[in-house]
């Protein structure tokens, strides 16, 4: 069991991720990838130029060569990994995360996310303290690479067709959070036509207009600004941009399962095939998918799961529920971009109001409880539970225990950093998922 990487990499504040911290790890995953290109990012954040010179020592202490992107999006990171066929990259983020964290995220060759379980292997070379060193005649060299934004920029515009956004000139708000976001979003828009304004668009790791993690409760600036602006949607993304939130033209905002039911419609309109996404995802999507014509795969929940599984189907589009789309034909991590691209050019083909396409998309309710659990006893609670509820439903033991009932589902996960146990319900009505919640919260706290 991995100690230090999560369900995407390892995040910390400096007490643990210090540069010592990231210059082992990441000389241990440039041996666990046996060296080769590898390419290095970072997001603005306070702490990131001192980790990336750790990450880069590191790196080439194993015999890697290292390609330097400099301040750029994750998905930047990992659309460049398959264009330059390097062996891997390291991104310095932790996401949407307070100013005083950070993080360091590995992918391997497929810009596929080092998983929980691959971490694990690379910690074990990272505790023992033996590392392969690379011969002093052996070492290889750094290089910036400066290209990277504008050739991302390059494929994002040719995701979508001009011609609709062109002729419909859309108002947009863009709430870069300080993030890097702010290095592509306002351009590429204003090249597709639409009137922007945007908040919060100087990168600044301090990240003072506010909060990282696209909530509700973080961009209520954003929903005043569109209803003030008579805009027709705004659009925000977290710290490292891989996910991306909307809001509609009265000021709503719209939950990720819903932005992405629409992805995974616009999405089979143009090939059929799987969908995945992960256990914790709203019935939404599985509707739409199966409407489409297409199919449904679940996998855990987490960034690599998504994109392995996407690589191995062929997938047409995979995501979760936080507002983060994999768009496998440009590249398999999550693209905060690409989604937000797909969805204005859909409103502009369709001429219809961004609440009116959400509205079109199935309505599910649901409603959440946390419950307090120690570590030592997630897994026990877990296994009491699945004997429990034996029977009840369809069970589905992938990530947590998660039963389906006809139109209904509910799901019991272990949260992997706080000692929490989180149950989660979703089913046709406000008042059906209550009732399931109760139930079923009822039972663990009997357990
Ligand atoms: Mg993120």
């Amino acid at each position: 069991m991995a100690k230090y990487f999560g369900t995407y990499g390892i995040r910390g504040k400096l007490d643990m991720l210090t540069p010592e911290f990231a210059l082992r790890m990441s000389s241990a995953f440039g041996e666990h990838i046996n060296g080769g290109k590898v390419l290095v990012g970072r997001d603005a954040r306070l702490s990131g130029e001192m980790l990336e010179h750790a990450v880069i020592a590191g790196l080439l202490s194993s015999g890697c060569s290292v390609l330097n992107l400099g301040i750029v999006p994750l998905s930047t990171l990992e659309f460049e990994i398959r264009k330059l066929s390097a062996a891997g990259g390291v991104m310095i983020t932790a996401s949407h995360n307070p100013p005083e964290w950070n993080g360091l995220k590995f992918a391997d060759k497929d810009s596929i996310g080092i998983s929980r379980e691959d971490g694990a292997e690379i910690e074990k070379v990272f505790e023992s303290g033996r590392f392969k060193k690379a011969d002093w005649n052996q070492l290889k060299k750094v290089e910036n690479y400066p290209l990277a934004l504008e050739e991302h920029a390059d494929a994002l515009r040719k995701t979508i067709e001009r011609r609709h956004t062109l002729k419909e000139s859309p108002k947009v708000v863009l709430d870069c959070g300080n993030g890097v976001a702010s290095l592509i979003a306002p351009k590429l828009f204003k090249e597709f036509g639409c009137k922007v304004t945007t908040l919060n668009s100087q990168l600044d790791g301090s990240f003072p207009g506010r909060n990282s993690e696209p909530t509700p409760q973080n961009l209520q600036e954003l929903m005043k600004a569109v209803v003030a602006l008579k805009a027709d949607m705004g659009v925000a993304w977290d710290g490292d941009a891989d996910r991306v939130i909307f809001i509609d033209e009265k000021g709503g905002y719209i939950y990720g399962d819903k932005s992405f039911a629409l992805c995974v419609d616009i999405a089979l309109r143009q090939r059929k095939g799987p969908v995945v996404t992960t256990v914790a995802t709203s019935n939404a999507v599985a509707d739409v998918a199966k409407e489409r014509g297409g199919s449904i795969e679940y996998v855990k929940v987490g960034g690599p799961y998504l994109s392995r599984r996407t690589k191995e189907l062929n997938a047409v589009i995979a995501g979760e529920e936080a507002g983060g789309v994999i768009w496998p034909e440009v590249h398999l991590g999550k693209d905060g971009f690409i989604t937000a691209l797909k969805i204005l050019e859909r409103m502009c083909k369709d001429g219809r109001p961004l609440s009116s396409l959400i509205a079109g998309m199935p309505a599910y309710y649901n409603s959440k409880a946390r419950l307090e659990c120690p570590p030592d006893r997630k897994q026990t609670v877990l296994k009491k539970f699945k004997e429990k509820v034996r029977g009840d439903g369809k069970i589905n033991d992938m990530d947590g225990v998660r039963i389906d009932f006809d139109d209904s589902w509910v799901i019991l996960r272990a949260s992997g950093t706080e000692n929490l146990m989180r149950i989660f319900a979703e089913a046709r009505s406000q008042k059906k998922a209550d009732e399931i919640l109760r139930k079923y919260k009822r039972i663990v706290e009997k357990l």
